[in-house]
């Protein structure tokens, strides 16, 4: 079927899905019983028309010859009295008046018969009329009056018998034979009698009188033409009525026929008799010829044609009858068995239905081996058949799974994992022996238990809780169906790591959960050897190449991130080989593991040294403030591996090479990098071996001319090339020198006067500031002896002293005696420290500071605003003296930020008992602006450079002594 017509179902399909099915046959059911009573409906009400119209015409049939009868009666008396009134023939008179009454007779016989709406008629009552008329006028009448007022109720007879007939539809609505029949009843036939009637009537009247008008004849050869045609019509229809109609009797259709051959003797008479005027045939014999003739017609009317109408009439009456019986019980039979095998089919389908619903209710109740046996071969038995099917499948289901449901136990039995099932309150419900093994419990102690309580470590088990109840409201896995490593306990209360998968299945009771357990002790401990033979060097202990890898580029992104610079080192032992050929290569081992350790020693925590194989090693050092800080470790690192190594009894020395490169400076890449350390490292040994050499030239340009100046410095104490400028500081209020600042220079015999600020730093961490600072602290204080002695008694000297001085643990003994033998008092002499001492200040550099106040020096924090600035510093050491850096000083002018802070300094100073020194003076404006602002003291090229002893007396000469103390 196509898509269009299933669409045109779609309404019949829409009800019958709504319906159950004995709506469904109810409704058909109905359909189908309406259908046929509609039909039988149907054909009843044709075949009850079929028999009231029948017998209607059968009681019109009844009618016919009553009037027949009178019109033949009347045709009789028309012509006998023709025969009276043309030749007075008296044999004639008796007979007429018989037939008169014969006529009254017959007339009331008709209307006795008559149903009484036809006596109600006009027409009926004119007939009545038309007959009394000619009763009365009698024979005193001409002979064509006579003709006419008999002919005239004749033809109103006949209309009248043609109305009967219309009436009880016998000209109407009838089959063919009865067509034919009834045509000859009621027009043919009497149309013809009529006519012989007349012929009769006006020969009988011609042959009486025995003349014959030229208008008579006129008449009577018209009457001829037309009788001669009703006789052929008439002829034609008994013909056909004989052979459609069977109930005719044919030998009285012979008979009629007959009525041809007088008619034409009759015809013959006229024709000869009359038309030749020879009159030679009595009227009588004409008229007793004629009437036989046409009583003849009559009698084949009432003896053959009427009874063959009512019996064609009545059998089909009985026909339509029976018909109508016949349909009604075939009807009737076909809807009851309908009905009867709807029912049958509608209880069938019911039983069959309730079979397969009962039959999967015990299926569904666990009765897994149902099956359904219909006694019917429909598609209810192919759905039986489909659900034994079913049954027997899911039976063999049911014997795999269970038969699996054994395997899988026996594996899980079996198994080399923990299997552990647990409900949804963590409940255990199945332990396997390999669970018995790893916890400790026994199956049997420990079903029933919470999982939680026995074998999860105390510090998961709420995560474990959580994890659990959010799962179940969620149904967000986190460790569902993944696989993780936790630890786990034991029995003994060990705690040990374990794997974990945890499956999970949604069961009637709520949730299940099944957990496969690893011990993974021994493979952790084997992952962690692994872990370590492939990171780290089994001589040493370091880390190896491939860590060494890892971590560079980790600090690579790390230095970039951070914006730092990164160090890398290479190292390189020399002539290691020669250690490992005389002495064997235990003794190698040796002394690299101890190379190792000395390496370590000398590197910051958040360095990595590394070994790469044989005697090399390298140093990451992340984080650098300073290319210089690669090379103090470089520089310590040479230094320790240049110490003894006691191996067993053997002395042992080396050296080692050293080559240096930078991130980013040099490279930017690990493997850049490594290539670069490795070139400085080969560098170093071209160089001479036992040093340390930087990839890029400039920085192996300074940290020669570094080195270069250091070896030089170290010569310049014992050459005397330091000198000390002095420059003044003033006393603002008064414009009076009142103390001298000790500057250092060195004055170098080929590179002329060098700044401290070149090689403070380098004495500073080649430790010759000891030295030197002594240097300058003994000169200076000379100096100031002299000076005070020649100038001016109350002049003071300050002097700076580097952090680095108050580490030493060498005490200031050398300085007191030195006071002592000038006879200086040790409050004339200032020491500058830097906020950094005090902010990284040790309980050294406190009882330092501490002691030499206690002996009465003085204290000035110098440069003060560059560092922290911290006030509580100042208040703790309880210094003298603040410096206000340059930095302050030379951007001061009014309204500036510079000129707040300043101002705000020297307040802060003064209200915790400092005096304030103003450090680079440089112009009177800045002078002034201190001056205004309360600032006692003013140091600064504006009033004086640092200026060598000389220069400084001729200044001391021009000075006036100053009355006031400070
Ligand atoms: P400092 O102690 O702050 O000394 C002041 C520095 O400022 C001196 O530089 C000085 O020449 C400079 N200066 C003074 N007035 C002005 C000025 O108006 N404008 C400018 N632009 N500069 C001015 P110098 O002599 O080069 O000393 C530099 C630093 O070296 C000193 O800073 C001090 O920290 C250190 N230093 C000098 N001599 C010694 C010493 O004997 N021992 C130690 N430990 N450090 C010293
Ligand atoms: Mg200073
Ligand atoms: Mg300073």
């Amino acid at each position: 079927m196509n898509i269009p017509s299933k669409s045109l179902f779609k309404p019949a399909q829409i009800i019958m899905n709504n319906l159950s099915y004995r709506k469904k046959f109810l409704f058909l059911g109905a359909l189908s019983c309406s259908a046929l009573v509609f039909i039988l409906y149907g054909f009843i009400t044709t075949l009850n028309h079929v028999v009231s119209a029948t017998s209607d015409k059968l009681t019109g049939l009844t009618l016919i010859k009553p009037i027949s009868q009178s019109i033949q009666s009347i045709q009789i008396h028309r012509g006998l009295s023709a025969g009276i009134i043309g030749g007075n023939l008296d044999e004639m008179r008796q007979s007429r008046a018989i037939t008169e009454r014969l006529v009254s007779e017959n007339i009331n016989q008709f209307e006795k018969v008559l149903p009484a709406d036809f006596l109600q008629l006009d027409e009926w009552h004119t007939i009545q009329a038309e007959w009394r008329s000619i009763e009365q006028s009698g024979l005193n009448q001409t002979l064509a009056k006579n003709f006419s007022v008999h002919t005239l109720v004749i033809k109103h007879l006949l209309d009248f018998e043609a109305v009967i007939a219309y009436k009880y539809g016998l000209t109407l609505e009838s089959s063919i034979n009865e067509f034919y029949l009834h045509d000859t009843i009621i027009n043919k036939l009497p149309q013809a009698l009529e006519l012989l009637g007349q012929v009769r009537a006006k020969g009988v009247g011609i042959l009486a009188k025995k003349s014959l008008s030229a208008d008579e004849k006129i008449v009577i050869q018209q009457l001829i033409s037309d009788l001669n045609l009703a006789l052929a019509s008439l002829n034609a229809n008994l013909l056909k009525v004989a052979t459609l109609s069977n109930s005719v009797d044919l030998a009285l259709v012979a008979n009629t026929q007959a009525i041809n051959n007088v008619a034409q003797k009759m015809i013959n008479i006229i024709e000869h008799d009359i038309y030749n005027r020879l009159f030679s045939t009595p009227p009588s014999q004409f008229i007793s010829l004629a009437t036989d003739l046409i009583n003849q017609g009559y009698a084949s009317l009432y003896q053959s044609l009427l009874p063959a109408s009512q019996i064609l009439l009545t059998g089909k009456i009985s026909q339509a009858k029976h018909s109508l019986l016949t349909t009604f019980i075939i009807a009737t039979t076909a809807l009851f068995i309908t009905l009867y095998f709807l029912i049958g089919h509608y209880f069938s389908f019911n039983k069959n239905i309730k079979i397969i619903q009962e039959a999967a209710n015990n299926f569904a109740q666990g009765h897994t081996s149902e099956h359904i046996v219909l006694n019917t071969h429909d598609e209810l038995a192919q759905i039986s058949e489909s659900f034994n099917t079913m049954v027997d499948g899911f039976n063999n289901l049911l014997t795999d799974s269970h038969q699996n449901a054994l395997r899988i136990q026996s594996i899980i039995n079996t198994a080399l994992d923990a299997v552990i099932q647990i409900n949804q309150d963590g409940v255990i419900s199945d332990w396997n022996q390999q669970a018995e093994v790893i916890f400790g419990w026994t199956k049997k102690e420990i079903i029933g238990k919470k999982l939680y309580e026995l074998i999860i470590p105390e510090q998961h088990r709420q995560a474990h809780i959580d994890g659990m109840k959010r799962y179940i409201k969620s149904g967000l896995k986190k460790v569902i169906d993944t696989r993780l490593e936790i630890t786990a306990l034991r029995r003994d209360g060990h705690e040990f790591p374990i794997e974990l998968g945890i499956s999970h299945i949604k069961t009637k009771d709520g949730h299940e959960f099944s957990a496969f357990i690893r011990d993974i002790t021994d493979k952790k401990q084997s992952d962690e050897l692994i872990w370590t033979q492939a990171n780290y060097d089994l001589l040493t202990g370091l880390p190896n190449r491939h860590m060494f890898q890892n971590r560079l580029d980790q600090e690579i992104k790390n230095a970039k991130r951070s914006k730092n610079l990164l160090g890398l080192m290479f190292l390189d032992l020399d002539h290691f080989k020669q250690v490992n050929d005389s002495l064997g290569h235990n003794m190698g081992d040796l002394l690299l593991k101890k190379t190792a350790q000395r390496i370590s020693m000398c590197i910051r925590d958040s360095d990595t040294v590394a070994r790469l194989g044989g005697d090399e090693f390298t140093v990451i050092l992340p984080e650098l403030c300073d290319f210089i800080d690669a090379e103090k470790i470089a520089n310590h690192i040479l230094h320790q591996l240049a110490l003894p190594f006691q191996l067993d009894d053997e002395v042992v020395h080396i050296s080692t090479s050293i080559g240096i490169t930078l991130f980013p400076n040099d490279a930017e890449t690990s493997e850049n990098l490594i290539k670069n350390a490795d070139q400085a490292m080969y560098q170093a040994k071209s160089s001479g071996h036992n040093r340390f050499s930087y990839f890029t030239q400039a920085m192996q340009d300074t940290t020669l001319a570094r080195s270069y100046l250091i070896t030089a410095m170290r010569n310049a104490v014992q050459n005397n090339e330091f000198i000390i400028h002095y420059q003044p500081i003033f006393d603002l209020s008064t414009g009076k020198i009142r103390k001298l600042e000790a500057l250092i220079r060195w004055q170098h015999p080929t590179d002329g006067l060098i700044s401290p600020m070149t090689f403070i730093p380098l004495a500073e961490e080649t430790g010759l500031i000891h030295e030197i600072g002594d240097w300058v602290f003994v000169t200076a204080a000379k100096q100031l002896k002299q000076w005070q002695l020649e100038f001016n008694p109350l002049l003071k000297l300050t002097i700076n002293k580097s952090p680095i001085q108050f580490q030493s643990d060498r005490g200031h003994q050398h300085w007191l005696d030195t006071l002592k033998e000038l006879d200086l008092a040790s409050s004339d002499i200032t020491i500058e420290i830097t906020e950094s001492l005090l902010l990284e200040s040790t309980s050294k550099t406190t009882e330092q500071i501490t002691n030499l106040r206690l002996q009465g020096f003085k204290f000035a924090i110098d440069d003060f605003g560059t560092g922290y600035s911290s006030l509580s510093y100042l208040k703790k050491f309880k210094l003298d003296f603040l410096k206000i850096d340059q930095s302050f000083v030379r951007h001061l002018t009014p309204d500036s930020d510079d000129a707040i802070l300043t101002k705000t300094i020297i307040v802060m100073a003064q209200s915790l008992g400092l005096k304030v020194i103003a450090e680079g003076v440089e112009t009177a404006e800045q002078q002034q602006m201190l001056t205004e602002a309360g600032c006692e003291f003013g140091q600064g090229y504006f009033l004086a450079k640092p200026l060598a002893a000389s220069d400084v007396e001729a200044l001391l000469a021009l000075s006036l002594p100053v009355p006031e103390l400070i």
